[in-house]
């Protein structure tokens, strides 16, 4: 039995902590760029928005503990302790603080101010991911308020740095202070609630949420060229620049024919949504795989989202050879964002793209860090399902892997399973996956209005007695 803490929370409230989270520009990388331009200094506003949470959570009587790894660089943890011995291990409400910088130029409305606009939250933030730091603020507040009894205590930790990889955020408090993960009795969390997961999509004329129970692998890569530099006017081959496009050319027509391979969970996540056929043709034909996701999916962005499922994937995103026009490089380098599915080898897929571009270039590992997967049947993740099931009767929900990274990588190094969970309930005509660092970044309230009570009952769910 558990308590039932949904009549304690605040919409109104919640709404204006995202929005007043928005209004901190907490940019990462931060202290640079079009903030400045924009007239906005940015430096320390992970800090500014982990005190933002602090005060929060701190007027309802819960301390919270501001943390900065870096000066600027603020996380914050709080802690709900469970009453009298706690009988299972922690939930944590993951989330992370930082934002992607704008570019100002292309918005609509002012990326930083925290508008609300015919019913929409804007500015950036908004859907990656202050709405969940919002929404798991406004769950610590209503179990609080609630009085429910807890059997393990819950966590609220709101980070910085993630979308830079969480040495000043997730990775770093992992390894200097991995206790704020822990009970009194030394036991790590049992589950995470983290980002990237949760919302509805609609397909043809039906709703699908997804429950994130597994990442791709991030195998950052850099391929260098050497060349014998010279005068421009007196070419010779021996030249970096055409050696290192040679080479992101190879790679680029290497990951056209890269074969697909469909893990469990994805096997499911297709069937879920109706699209069995995608994932029972994808190994042995994956052409005629592409042709039925192209014509059962219309949204561009979710037809992309899904291809990256279904295998590796090689992008060479950064390239640079030469400073000048009337020189002839000696050296080149392209740096190559490398996804891998749970079970992919990267060494192996890395000594694959050093057969690709052969022998005048060389391919080296950067960043390596494994896929993550959890059981897709853990208790809290049936309790996800039920609670979308009972909020919206005529949705489906799935499991499903995600294809960026999370700061799910840093938890998985400390044992502590992360599931993507951000309920959000979106009409078809909502931008929702192509705002993810994108412009206009905005959330209907509609979307939070559902979503709240739906994470309260998770949580309350799991964490307390009846
Ligand atoms: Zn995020």
């Amino acid at each position: 039995m558990s308590a039932d803490i949904r009549p304690s929370l605040d919409l109104d409230a919640c709404v204006e902590h995202l929005r007043g989270l928005i209004r901190i520009p907490s940019v990462n990388p931060p202290g640079g760029g079009p903030d400045v331009a924009a007239g906005r200094d940015p430096r320390g506003g992970e800090t500014a928005a982990a005190r933002y949470c602090a005060e929060v959570l701190s007027g309802d009587g819960i301390e919270a503990e501001v943390i900065e790894l870096t000066e600027g660089r603020g996380s914050v943890v709080a802690r709900l302790r469970a009453n009298g011995p706690a009988t299972d291990p922690p939930l944590i409400l993951l989330s992370h603080i930082d934002v992607v910088p704008v570019d100002a130029e292309s918005w609509t409305r002012d990326p930083f101010g925290g508008e609300l606009v015919d019913g929409m939250v804007w500015g950036r933030g908004a859907v990656d991911m202050k709405n969940m730091v919002a929404m798991e603020l406004g769950v610590m507040l209503a179990l609080k308020r609630s009085g429910a009894e807890l059997r393990r205590d819950v966590i609220f930790a709101a980070v910085a740095d993630e979308e830079a990889g969480g040495e000043h955020g997730a990775r770093g408090l992992v390894e200097q202070r991995p206790e704020l993960f822990h009970d009194a009795d030394g036991r790590p969390a049992a589950a995470a609630v983290n980002e990237v997961g949760g919302y509805s999509m609609t397909i043809g004329d039906h709703r699908f949420y997804t429950v994130q129970v597994a990442e791709k692998g991030i195998a950052w890569t850099r391929v260098r060229t050497t060349g014998t530099p010279g005068h421009g006017s007196m070419p010779h081959p021996d030249n970096a620049a055409i050696k290192l496009a040679n080479a992101v050319a190879a790679i680029a027509a290497d990951q056209a024919t890269r074969p697909m391979r469909i893990i469990p969970v994805v096997a499911d996540f297709l069937s879920g949504i109706g699209l069995a056929d995608v994932a029972e043709l994808a190994e042995r034909d994956p052409e005629a795989a592409s042709a039925a996701l192209e014509a059962a999916v219309d949204d561009p962005v979710l037809r992309r989202s899904i291809d990256a499922m279904l295998r590796d994937t090689v992008t060479p995103n950064v390239v640079h050879a030469g400073k000048k026009v009337n020189v002839i490089p000696g050296a080149g380098e392209a740096e190559i964002d490398v996804r891998t599915l749970p079970g992919t080898d990267q060494a192996a897929l890395l000594a694959h793209l050093q057969g690709v571009v052969g022998n005048d270039a060389t391919v080296e590992s950067v960043v390596s860090l494994p896929a993550v997967e959890w059981p897709a049947d853990a208790e809290i993740v049936d309790l996800m399902h039920q609670a979308l099931r009972a909020a919206d009767p005529e949705g489906t929900s799935v499991p499903m892997m995600i294809t960026p990274g999370t700061d799910a990588k840093a938890l998985a190094q400390i044992g502590i399973p992360c599931y993507g969970f951000a309920p959000l309930r979106l009409d078809p005509d909502v931008p929702f996956l192509s705002v993810f660092h994108g412009h206009d970044e905005r959330i209907p309230v509609s979307a939070l209005a559902f979503g709240l009570p739906v994470l309260a009952d998770v949580v309350a769910r799991y964490a307390t007695r009846g």
